[in-house]
């Protein structure tokens, strides 16, 4: 089978192509060929697609990526092979194709117990096993011998597993699979140019958005989103705890759209809820709130979401939950959350709260001076 074979049955459009051998030369260039290229760890929107919910392995536009990572580098499935993850890497969710190879069914098991208790089975081990028993040796002594747990060390001697050690093939040279690799990523982008070219244009494009934290003549706050277009500048401060209910945290661009969210807000005791009092719809089931996102075309949204964007940071596409005992549409930080971030992002203590800047263009003007003064921070 041939890359544009795999890439045709594997239903991936050729766009999706273009995201797949993009990926594969970023991460080249981002982790090096030795480490494990982690996209759930570095969120960038070149990895969009990409989806880490499966315990196995890597999942890129609901297709399973192992086939496809080892096509990427010159290598396709044979009679009776499976895609096989080295025991060494670090992480199912792990696209580095010098981390995978095509094998049997036996070594898939070699890798398995490999990992465990410091990847002591190889090929001469089993041997050794079988010899060991052969010669009268008691499974518990081998066992203890090869550091091997009695369960396995038994299996192994009666022969239930690794059956066929011949069927183990020595691996491969890894010495020519950079140069494929990098020539079939070429060979994708150079068939796919229109795509290609939306390709950068699109990654560009979110490089430059910026969260609403973003003030002007600052540095951060800007093209640095994650894969739920997340500003990963924020992330870094709602880990730390920030909970604030300040219009002054905010640029003369985004105070006034700020300021008006808060004032529809009921805004009570630190621990009370604070009931949205704005638009809703579906009868009253569903709070709107206007809010302009970067990362959204519609422009509204939940009153807990934008809540949860103004007081703690910008998260993009998560989803914001309020606590299960709160009143409808609460606003209250303190009472918001993101599943997948729980445990990361309990807010520490609320500021005091700022709903509007006293004098707003003296505040600018001090915005102004401080920007030409530059950074304070
Ligand atoms: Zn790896
Ligand atoms: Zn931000
Ligand atoms: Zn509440």
């Amino acid at each position: 089978m041939q890359i544009s074979d795999l890439f045709l049955y594997s239903g991936l459009t050729p766009e999706d192509q273009v995201v797949f051998a993009k990926a594969f030369q970023i991460c080249l260039r981002l982790f090096g060929t030795d480490r494990c290229w982690r996209l759930d760890r570095r969120k960038h929107p070149a990895f969009m697609g990409f989806n880490f919910s499966q315990a196995t392995s890597v999942v890129y536009k609901g297709v399973d990526v192992r086939p496809l990572i080892l096509a990427m580098s010159g290598r396709y499935k044979e009679e009776g092979q499976v895609a096989i993850r080295r025991s060494t890497c670090g992480s199912p969710h792990c696209l580095n194709p010098a981390h995978y190879y095509w094998g049997s069914k036996s070594q898939v098991m070699l890798e398995r117990f490999g990992t465990r208790r410091g990847g002591q089975i190889s090929v001469d081990t089993i041997e050794g096993m079988r010899m060991g028993r052969l010669q009268g040796k008691r499974v518990l002594d081998l066992s203890r011998q090869y550091k091997i747990p009695y369960h396995t060390a038994r299996r192994i001697c009666a022969g239930e597993t690794y059956e066929n050690t011949t069927e183990i093939q020595p691996e491969e040279p890894l010495s020519a699979l950079w140069d494929t690799t990098l020539k079939i990523c070429t060979a994708i982008i150079n068939r796919y140019p229109e795509e290609s070219k939306e390709y950068n244009l699109a990654v560009q494009v979110t490089d430059h958005l910026e969260c609403p934290w973003h003030r002007n003549g600052f540095p951060g706050h800007k093209g640095n989103f994650g894969l739920m277009g997340e500003c990963l500048d924020c992330m870094e401060e709602i880990k730390k705890g920030r909970c604030s209910v300040d219009v002054t945290n905010f640029d003369i661009d985004w105070y006034w759209q700020v300021k008006r969210f808060w004032e529809q807000v009921d805004i009570r005791g630190e621990d009370e809820c604070w009931p949205w009092q704005g638009a809703t719809r579906k009868n009253g089931t569903e709070s709107t709130a206007y809010f302009p996102s970067p990362f959204h075309s519609g422009k509204v949204h939940s009153a807990s979401r934008v809540a949860f964007w103004l007081s703690r940071g910008y998260t993009g596409k998560y989803r914001v939950f309020t606590n299960p005992d709160c009143e409808p549409f609460c606003c209250n930080p303190k009472h918001l959350h993101i599943r997948e971030m729980k445990d990361q992002t309990e807010p520490l203590i609320m500021g005091e709260i700022k709903l509007n800047h006293g004098n707003i263009f003296q505040s600018f003007r001090k915005n102004l001076s401080e920007k030409q003064s530059g950074p304070t921070d």
